[in-house]
C-alpha cells in the first residue's frame, strides 16, 4: 500500500503557527514597516523600537528564519531590519 500523503493544509498551518505567540501581535504595524517618506532619523528610531519588541519575543528565531527564507523585502522581522537581511531594492 502506498504511503499516505500528508494533508496539504498541515505544512501551511505549521508555517504560520508561531505567529500566534508573537510579541507584536495586535501592535500597530507601523512600528515594523516603514511609512512613505520616512526620514533616516525616524527610521532609526522606529527600528530601535521594533527591535526592542523583537528582543523579548518568544518566536524571534522562527520569525527571522521565515523572513530570510521568504526573502521578505520590507520591515523588521525577528529583530532583523531590511539592511540586516541584505535586502536590495531597485532604485
Ligand atoms: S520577532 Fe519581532 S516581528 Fe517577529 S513576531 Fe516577534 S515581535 Fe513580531
Amino acid at each position: 500500500m502506498p504511503a499516505m500523503k500528508p494533508p496539504i493544509t498541515e505544512p501551511l498551518l505549521s508555517q504560520w503557527e508561531w505567529q500566534a505567540r508573537a510579541a507584536c501581535r495586535g501592535m500597530d504595524s507601523s512600528v515594523f514597516f516603514s511609512p512613505p517618506g520616512e526620514s533616516g532619523a525616524d527610521r532609526r528610531r522606529r527600528e530601535r523600537r521594533a527591535r526592542s519588541v523583537c528582543r523579548v519575543c518568544p518566536v524571534r528565531a522562527d520569525c527571522a528564519a521565515f523572513a530570510v527564507h521568504t526573502r521578505e523585502a520590507f520591515g523588521v522581522w525577528g529583530g532583523l531590519t531590511e539592511s540586516d537581511r541584505g535586502v536590495v531594492r531597485p532604485r
